[in-house]
C-alpha cells in the first residue's frame, strides 16, 4: 500500500525479520480507517482469488468491477490495482464504519501495512507516526511476529513460485509489448476463472499431456490452478517444460490440417 512518498530517513530504516517495532491498530484509534482511502494497492494473485470468493463473484467480474489494469513501463508486465471510489472521498470500496468489510480476505499490502518490502527480506515503514497513530502505541513485536499475525506466510510459497514470472523484466532484455501476450499473462496470473475456461474449453488439454490427478486438482481448486498457471507461463515465456509436455499426436494432427488447408488453397 503506497500511502505517500517515503521520506529519505524512512527509506533508510530497513528492518529484517528479527527487528522489532511498535504498532497497534484498533477500532477507536483516532486515525481509524484514514489509511483506507486514496491509496494505490497492487493486488497479488492470491488476493484476487480470496476477494472474489468472499464477494461470491467470478474473478472476471471482480477484475472488471474492482480493479484497474496497469502495465509496467519497464517490462510491459500487467498488474492490477484496487479501484478507489470515484467520488471526493476516494475511499476503498470495502471500508465501512466498523472497519474492513473483507478483513479475512484483505490484500497482502493491507496486511503488511504500515510496513513495505521489496523482496520479503528487508522491511521499511511507509508511513510516519504523524499519519499512523498506531505507531505511537506501546505494543512491540518483531517483523516476523507481524508477518505471522497478519497471515503473510500464506503468500510465501505462491510468491516464491511466481517470482520469476513477476520479475520477468529482470530476466528479459525485451519489453513485452504484444497486447495479446499481456492479456494472456493477466489472465493466467489474476483471472483464474477465465484461465480455467481456457484450459478446459479450448484444445489445451489435447495439446498438452497432463496427469489426471493434476486435472482433477485444477478443476475446482483456485490455488492449484494458480500454480498450474505459473507453470504454463514459465513454459510460454521461458520455454521451461516442467510437467507440461506437448502431445506429439496433437502436433502431427495440426501439421496435417495445416498442410491439407494449404493444398486446398
Ligand atoms: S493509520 Fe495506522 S493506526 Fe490508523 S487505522 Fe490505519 S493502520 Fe490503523
Ligand atoms: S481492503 Fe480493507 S484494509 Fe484494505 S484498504 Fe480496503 S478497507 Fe482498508
Amino acid at each position: 500500500m503506497k500511502i505517500q512518498a517515503k521520506s529519505p530517513e524512512e527509506q533508510e530504516k530497513l528492518m529484517t525479520w528479527d527487528d522489532t517495532f511498535r504498532f497497534k491498530c484498533y477500532r477507536g484509534i483516532d486515525c481509524f480507517n484514514s489509511c483506507c482511502r486514496d491509496v494505490t494497492i497492487f493486488l497479488d494473485s492470491l488476493d484476487v482469488i480470496r476477494l472474489r470468493k468472499t464477494l461470491k463473484i467470478s474473478s472476471t467480474d471482480f477484475l472488471e468491477t474492482y480493479t484497474h489494469r496497469v502495465l509496467s513501463q519497464k517490462s510491459g508486465m500487467p498488474a492490477v490495482i484496487l479501484k478507489m471510489n470515484q467520488d471526493e472521498t476516494k475511499q476503498c470500496p470495502f471500508v465501512t464504519d466498523a472497519g474492513c468489510a473483507v478483513y479475512e480476505s484483505r490484500p497482502y499490502s493491507c496486511r503488511l501495512y504500515p510496513l513495505d518490502t521489496e523482496q520479503g527480506v528487508e522491511y521499511s515503514f511507509i508511513v510516519t507516526e504523524d499519519t499512523c497513530h498506531g505507531l505511537k502505541e506501546a505494543r512491540e513485536l518483531t517483523v516476523e511476529e507481524w508477518r505471522r499475525d497478519q497471515g503473510l506466510r500464506d503468500y510465501d510459497d505462491i510468491d516464491h513460485n511466481l517470482k520469476d514470472v513477476m520479475h520477468a523484466d529482470q530476466l528479459w532484455e525485451e519489453k513485452i509489448d504484444n497486447p495479446r501476450m499481456q492479456d494472456m499473462i493477466l489472465m493466467a496470473l489474476y483471472d483464474v476463472d477465465r484461465f480455467r475456461e481456457f484450459v478446459f474449453k479450448s484444445t489445451f488439454l489435447e495439446k498438452f499431456k497432463i496427469d489426471d490427478d493434476i486435472i482433477e486438482k485444477i478443476r475446482n481448486d483456485d490455488v492449484s490452478m494458480l500454480y498450474f498457471a505459473s507453470q504454463w507461463l514459465r513454459f510460454s515465456l521461458f520455454g521451461e517444460k516442467g510437467f507440461l509436455k506437448i502431445d506429439r499426436d496433437f502436433l502431427e494432427k495440426k501439421k496435417i490440417e495445416v498442410l491439407s488447408k494449404g493444398k486446398q488453397e
